[in-house]
């Protein structure tokens, strides 16, 4: 006997509290018999933000039959069709943007004018993502014979696994099931556990917008056993996982048993290479943001800033003056620069990696937890940078929190060799006035992004997104490349000569 909640997720009236989620499978929300609950919370404040069912391998096998039935029926209903219903998700989401945007806060700690940009960077995704229900391009090409037409179509794939991290817990989900969604395909989507409730929320606005029943189905649970049910799944076609490497991998491993399409997007160890000729109030800012926003806890966070040594002094000067003025604090408070950490569990690695930092470099600003008052009830740290040779561990491994590790170097060719030598290639920067080197750089740099004259976050959605070494497997998400990542591509041969005509051996005798 499931436990259903009839009028939404959070209110179903006599059983569900305000914050309690079922899973939602085949259009309906419920929860199961005996099932085991896991919460999220505020690491502001450590309140309790939503309570979620800890699926099992049977509710990932529901989940994934229901998408499977929904899926002949999607995949024939008119692409525009399709995106229509994402307009009407992305209008209810612009309606709710202050609601939702609080509740990213609330459940991740990225300040508040963070928290709204998550959400709006679904919706703009979402329209975009309606307007590629009119386009869904193929080719035209002429044929080698006579009275014949060759043309290719995109079809969707099927069934399709989105597993999303917990740093932009509306924003990834939505650039992944928009995607497939509009593809044709029909999805079952698991969130990050620390951010179910925004992954809840977002399912309930496609729920909303008439989203037919089976076609998005949302399981919530542990990465290790729901994750890997869904990847192992027979009727699961294709993946599209972001998290860490080292889960990434997994999924990877496992995908490939089953022959699967697995689309990764991983870590980074983004630089910012900051030349003698910049403009270095604007490279202040571009480096404040892309270090400390979210805590650092964006794959592409600036984690590394490369400086010439003609301005090395004075940048770091102005640097760690400015971080004087960055106030960590509550993040519903719109002066606050800077949430907490999102966990235990991050602070507990970060505080790792600050020990390390102390023991292989020198530490130039922060490095301590802050305590007392409203600090006692969450995971606050101070922005902290160290000054550090190329090469060790805090300037190699991707730490995921605010701290920045500094490299002095003596020329253009040095900057280049060490933001390239690293395991990671996501984003990439360079502020210089030298119109030349910029574009220089636009070549040497070894990532999926680099930006000039700016720091390494600020994706725009309908723009690739994604990179190089154990960033990913060489797919993009956004962007008309997220249509590939979600469709197979059909070859069509239309015959209208009425006679069998061979290619190879008919065409020399068609000319
Ligand atoms: P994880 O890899 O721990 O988790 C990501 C998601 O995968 C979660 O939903 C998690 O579930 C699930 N998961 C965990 N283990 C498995 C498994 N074995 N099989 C299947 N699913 C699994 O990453 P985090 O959530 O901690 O996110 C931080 C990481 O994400 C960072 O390394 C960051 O660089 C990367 N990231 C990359 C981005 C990119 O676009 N390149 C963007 C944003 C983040 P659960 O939460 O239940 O553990």
């Amino acid at each position: 006997m499931y436990l259903r909640h009839r009028s939404g997720p959070g209110r179903e009236g006599v059983r569900a509290l305000e914050g309690e989620y079922g899973l939602f499978i085949d259009g309906r929300w419920a929860t199961p018999p005996k099932a085991e609950r896991f919460t999220s919370t505020n690491p502001a404040t450590g309140e309790t933000v939503g309570s979620f069912v800890a699926a099992g391998v049977e509710d990932v096998r529901r989940a994934t039959e229901a998408a499977a039935r929904a899926f002949p029926g999607w995949r024939q209903t008119p692409a525009p069709k399709r995106g229509e219903i994402l307009l009407s998700v992305a209008h209810r989401m612009r309606e709710r943007k202050p609601e939702l945007g609080r509740l990213v806060t609330r459940e991740m700690g990225k300040v508040l004018s963070e928290g709204l940009g998550d959400v709006q960077e679904s919706i703009d995704f979402i329209e975009y993502m309606a307007g590629e229900g009119r386009r869904l391009t193929g080719e035209t090409v002429p044929s080698e014979l006579r009275s014949k037409f060759c043309l290719t179509v995109r079809q969707p794939k099927g069934v399709v696994a989105c597993i999303t991290p917990w740093n932009f817990p509306t924003a990834i989900p939505n650039w992944k099931i928009a995607a497939a969604l509009i593809s044709g395909n029909t999805v079952v989507f698991k969130p990050a556990s620390a951010t179910a409730r925004c992954g809840a929320e977002v399912v309930r606005l496609y729920e909303e917008a008439g989203v037919p029943p089976g076609v998005l189905n949302l399981v919530t649970g542990p990465g290790g056993l729901v994750g890997n049910a869904l990847v192992e799944d027979p009727r699961v076609r294709a993946v599209s996982f972001t998290g860490g490497v080292d889960a990434g991998r997994e999924v990877y491993q496992r995908g490939a048993k089953g022959l699967k399409m697995v689309h990764l997007e991983l870590g980074g160890k983004n630089p910012v290479i900051v030349m003698e000729d910049a403009d270095l109030p604007l490279a202040l800012e571009g480096v404040l943001f892309g270090a400390f926003g979210t805590a650092g806890q964006r794959c592409t966070a600036t984690s590394r800033l490369i400086v010439h040594e003609k301005v090395y002094e004075p940048f770091l000067t102005m640097l760690t003056q400015r971080l004087d003025r960055f106030p960590v604090g509550d993040p519903l408070d719109p002066t606050t620069g800077m949430g907490p950490v999102a966990s235990a569990d991050q602070e507990r690695k970060i505080l790792d990696y600050i020990a390390l930092g102390t023991r292989e470099a020198k530490l130039r600003y922060g490095g301590e937890k802050l305590r007392g008052g409203a600090y006692d009830r969450g995971y606050f740290l101070q922005p902290t940078i160290f000054e550090t040779a190329h090469g060790t561990r805090i300037s190699r491994e991707e730490i995921f929190g605010p701290v920045l590790s500094v490299i002095r170097v003596g020329t253009y060719e040095e900057a280049v060799r060490v933001a390239n030598d690293i395991d990671y290639g996501l984003s990439s920067s360079i502020y210089t006035r030298d119109v030349n080197r910029a574009f220089r750089a636009v070549g040497d740099l070894e990532a999926g992004i680099t930006y000039v004259n700016a720091p390494t976050i600020g994706a725009e959605v309908h723009l690739p997104f994604g990179g190089i070494k154990n960033t990913g497997n060489g797919g993009r998400e956004a962007g008309s490349a997220a249509i590939e990542e979600f469709t197979e591509i059909k070859t069509v041969f239309v015959d209208f000569s009425a006679r069998l005509q061979r290619a190879q051996i008919d065409a020399e005798s068609a000319a």
